[in-house]
Formats: structure tokens, sequence, C-alpha cells
């Protein structure tokens, strides 16, 4: 079985629990896009995690992890986030993670680019979570970028320094009026994070080809939501990679592979971290309740997320561009003790009701339509079945499925492993 887990929404719906908690299924799990301005937030019964580049299945012992060749890594970053968790007293050895030789790596002057770029923006800035995400991509499609599989070949690499700073510097240096970077210091930063992660690069194509072959469950884990796709999302206040479910094998390294199914991970209300059109947006003290209850604040930077009411519209495209089968609905447990909840089942736009989602330049100029439907009082978070829950939730889970012509699978409420309900 090759599943995809994929965020239906603008990010932070909750992937990384819902990967913690699925992948007791699965023998492998993949990550095949981005880098390290992921934030997966995970509490299970060995801790509070946040991951950051490392799939979620890395806290289940016997889960392999992959690092695919469709994402940008930040050694440094990586070599930092696994001494954690191994402080943590998780298990990292070349038996359970595999990085791809392909994976371009997130040099310490792109995270130099995407800081003055946002400071050069100032006041237009996007929100860049300035982990050096958009300039290392925009290098791996200018052919400039170093790979993963380079490491295992120093002097070769060490030679390539030279003349990538040379160009680097031509924007750092006399474009935006830097300090140049140094090759001298780039060579060491190989030295120093590239040695230690040798032994756990490979071909992931070839591992997750024998492991198809064998039988074995692979799962993909995405990061951000299909709102953030650098095709499909609000460009250009997107990430720079494909946050897609079909992108999921080719960013992993099997393009021959099939997507057996594309489980979609949704919010049962909308948040959004940075810049950019949110239409069904709350303010003031609406938010300020919402954000709070959801303990909405970035896992990756600490932000404050904007947030607002579930959102049909955006949500629809989200499980469309998802090719979702399925959904898990997440943090139902936040709307408890609202007298009415808010869902924007449309958008105003000049005077007419639009419900599938547009072009984002005309996002803007659209207005959220609500409906309203009655809330419930209690504490949910122990509830296990659907029957467990009120009448209300689960009227509102219904009334979202409906909206959303997608089956909801999976109700989690609460942020532990075991706290959610499967629905019938
Ligand atoms: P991801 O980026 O999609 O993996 O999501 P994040 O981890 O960035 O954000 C989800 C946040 O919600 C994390 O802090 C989780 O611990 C938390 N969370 C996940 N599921 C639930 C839930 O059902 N209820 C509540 N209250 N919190 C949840
Ligand atoms: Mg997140």
């Amino acid at each position: 079985m090759l599943t995809s887990i994929c965020g239906i929404n603008w990010g932070d719906e909750g992937k990384g629990r819902m990967v913690d908690l699925l992948s007791r299924q699965f023998d492998v799990v993949c990550r095949y896009q981005g880098g390290n301005n992921a934030g997966h937030t995970v509490i299970n019964e060995r801790g509070k995690f946040i991951l950051n580049l490392l799939p979620s299945g890395i806290l289940r012992e016997n889960v392999v992890n992959v690092l695919g060749p469709g994402m940008v890594i930040d050694i440094r970053h990586l070599n930092e986030e696994a001494n954690r968790l191994r402080e943590q007293g998780i298990r990292i050895t070349p038996e359970n993670l595999k990085i791809s030789d392909r994976a371009v790596i997130t040099m310490p002057y792109h995270v130099l680019m995407d800081c003055l770029e946002e400071e050069r923006l100032a006041d237009k800035k996007f929100g860049s979570t300035r982990r050096g995400i958009a300039p290392v991509y925009a290098d791996k499609y200018m052919k400039k970028a170093f790979r993963i599989g380079e490491l295992l070949n120093p002097e070769l690499l060490y030679s390539r320094v030279k003349e990538i700073v040379e160009w680097k510097n031509l924007t750092v240096e006399k474009g935006y009026g830097h300090a140049p970077v140094s090759a001298e210091e780039i060579v060491e930063y190989f030295k120093k994070y590239g040695e230690p992660l040798k032994d756990y690069v490979c071909d992931t194509g070839l591992y997750l080809n024998e492991a198809n072959k064998a039988g074995k469950n692979i799962m993909f884990e995405a990061q951000l939501g299909a709102l953030r796709d650098i095709d499909f999302g609000i460009y250009p206040y997107t990430s720079s990679s494909s946050t897609i479910a079909a992108y999921a094998p080719i960013g992993a390294g099997v393009p021959n592979l099939k997507l057996t199914n594309s489980i979609g991970i949704m919010k049962a209300y909308s948040s959004c971290v940075g810049e950019g059109p949110f239409t069904a947006e709350y303010f003031g003290e609406a938010a300020e309740t919402l954000r709070a209850a959801g303990g909405e604040y970035g896992a990756a930077t600490g932000r404050p997320r904007r947030v607002g009411p579930f959102d049909v519209v955006a949500s629809r495209y989200g499980i469309r561009c998802q090719g979702a089968d399925e959904i898990a609905l997440t943090k139902l447990d936040v709307l408890s003790g609202y007298e009415e909840i808010e869902i924007c089942t449309a958008y105003e736009l000049d005077g007419k009701l639009v419900r599938e989602f547009p072009f984002p330049d005309v996002l803007d100029r659209c207005k959220p339509v609500f409906e309203k439907v009655k809330g419930w009082h209690c504490d949910i978070s122990h509830c296990k079945k659907p029957e467990d829950l009120p009448k209300e939730a689960l009227d509102y889970v219904k009334r979202i499925e409906e909206l959303c012509e997608c089956k909801i699978t999976y109700v989690s409420v609460g942020a532990e492993r075991e706290a959610y309900v499967k629905m019938n």
C-alpha cells in the first residue's frame, strides 16, 4: 500500500499527529518535499516532539524513514534535530533513516539570502520562515545547488565550492551589499555537518522499490497544505515546492509507483501562517479566542497564526488538488464552548456568489458568506466513538462532510496520539 498524507488547507492541519497515529500500519514513512520550514508537533507516550526535517515515523521503532529527492535539506539543522531527538530517547541510525543522494542541500547562504530579501521587502515581505527555502529551490532550478550525494565525494564537492561561491557573491555582496560568502567557511561547513550524514545517504528510489516489491506499506508525509503549493496555491504566498499528493512518488524517488490512496488532513477551522489572502479571517476578539483555544502559534517559528472559521470553498479546492479519497478532520475539540459555529460556505465577489476557489488575485476582493450551526458545551477530548460525541458536534462533522463531498473517516479531539474518533 502506498498512501499519501497531505494538507488540505494552509498547513498546520495536524499532519504530524495523524502520521504518528496512522504510521502504526506502515513500514516506511517518507518526506518528499520542502525542508526544515515544516513544523510537525507530535505528542505520544514517548513525549512531545517537534519535527522539522525528519518524518514523523521516526518516533516508531520499526518504521524506516526516508528523506526524498524532492526535499531541500539543511544539513546543520538535520544534525541538530537528530541529536535533539536522540537526547529524547529516539534511535536514529542508517537502519531507520535513509537520505536521498538527490536531495538538495540548503546552505547557510540560502538562509542569509532569505533574510536579506525579507528585510529589503520590509512592509511588503512575504512572511517567509527565513529557513532559506525559496533561495535553495531557486538554485536547484538554476542548477547551481549542491546535492546530498556529493558529500560522498568530498574532493569533487570542495572543488565546486569556489565557483558556486563566486556566483553567489554576485548577489550577496554586489546585489545586497552584504559581506561576501567565504569558500573556506563553506568547506568547513561541509566537513562538520556533511561527514556525520554519509552513512545515511542512498538511492531512496531503489530502496523504496525494493520495499514495495517486498510488500511493505509506504506512507508519504507532506509538509504544508494544498493552498501553499507552488503551482496550485495562493501564489506568490506559497511555499516553493509541490505539497500535493500526486507529487509524492516523484519527490520520494519512485516516479514509477502509483499511490493506492490519498488521505487529506483538514482542520475543523482555518489557520494560516504568514502573509497572503485569507478570505474567512477573523480579527479582534473572535480571532484571539479561537487562536488561544487552538494554541495557534507556529511550531517552527512561534509566530501567532491567523485564524478563521472552516472555509468550504478553499477546502473543497484543497480536496480536489490532493485527490483526497478520505479526510481526517483535526482539532474538533478546539470548537467546544461556542454557542454557534460559523462555516464559510461561499465567497461574495462583486455581488456574485463564488463557490469554486478562484484565481488568487481576486481573493482580496472576496467577502466570506457564513452559515451558522449550533455549538456544544462539553469537553469532547475523551470521545472515542461517534456515539460519544454530543449531537451538535456530530452534526458539525456531518455538515462539513456534506459540504465538502468527501468522507470524513477520522476526527481528532486532542493533540495526544489516542485522542481521536474513528468514524463509521
Ligand atoms: P502539521 O504541520 O500539519 O503537522 O501541524 P502542526 O503540528 O504544525 O500543528 C498542529 C497543532 O495542533 C500541534 O500543536 C498539535 O499538537 C495540535 N493538535 C493536533 N491535533 C489536535 C487535536 O485534535 N486537538 C488539539 N487541541 N490539538 C491538536
Ligand atoms: Mg506545522
